[in-house]
């Protein structure tokens, strides 16, 4: 099969730096998820939530995986599913990306399409894609026949359509594929 995945909040945990990120820049201890509904206006000001937003990017911290990201996405490897990562990280920004998978032993190929660039084109003739943004999600219903949200604390208060599947873990990713496709 061809499953397509999104990078940072699927793969990276870039979510869990941003709080850290914004402790850093402007002294301020975010309770809740780093959304913008929860923090702009009552820890941050736009601006400043762009800011730390930036700096995760841009700022050189050490990424992690999410949880056993690496361990499950070897196993699809090994059952020969056709792997592709498709990310809005484009330019300088997808360096990291080889990098982190050439540390797990991973060799994927990884599609950047660019900041708020729709995900549409570069996920043609995909029959999985799994993203934590239910934006980029909704507009592949009908066109990708398997569509998870992989679920962070960002997303957690959205209700996602029928045709999308909330999973909690790779484990749920790797189940899914494995006994439910
Ligand atoms: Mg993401």
């Amino acid at each position: 099969m061809k499953i397509g995945f999104d990078f940072d909040g699927v793969w990276a945990d870039t979510h869990v730096l941003k709080p850290i990120v914004a402790k850093k820049l402007f002294g301020v201890d975010i309770v809740g998820p780093f959304s913008r509904e929860n923090v702009v206006g009552k820890y941050l000001t736009l601006e400043q939530y762009d800011e730390t937003k930036h700096q995760v990017y841009y700022g050189n911290y050490p990424i992690e995986p999410i949880k056993d990201a690496p361990f499950y996405t070897t196993l699809l490897e090994q059952d020969e599913h056709e792997l592709k990562v498709i990310t809005s990280r484009s330019g300088s920004l997808l360096p990291v990306v080889h990098a982190m998978f050439a540390e797990h032993g991973l060799l994927i190929e990884a599609v950047g399409v660019g900041y708020k660039v729709s995900k549409i084109e570069a996920c043609r003739g995909l029959d999985v894609f799994i993203d934590d943004d239910l934006d980029k999600l909704v507009p592949l219903i009908g066109m990708v026949p398997h569509l998870l949200l992989f679920s962070q604390p960002e997303n957690r208060h959205e209700r996602e359509p029928e045709a999308v599947t909330r999973v909690d873990s790779w484990y749920d990713v790797y189940q899914y594929i494995r006994y439910e496709i």
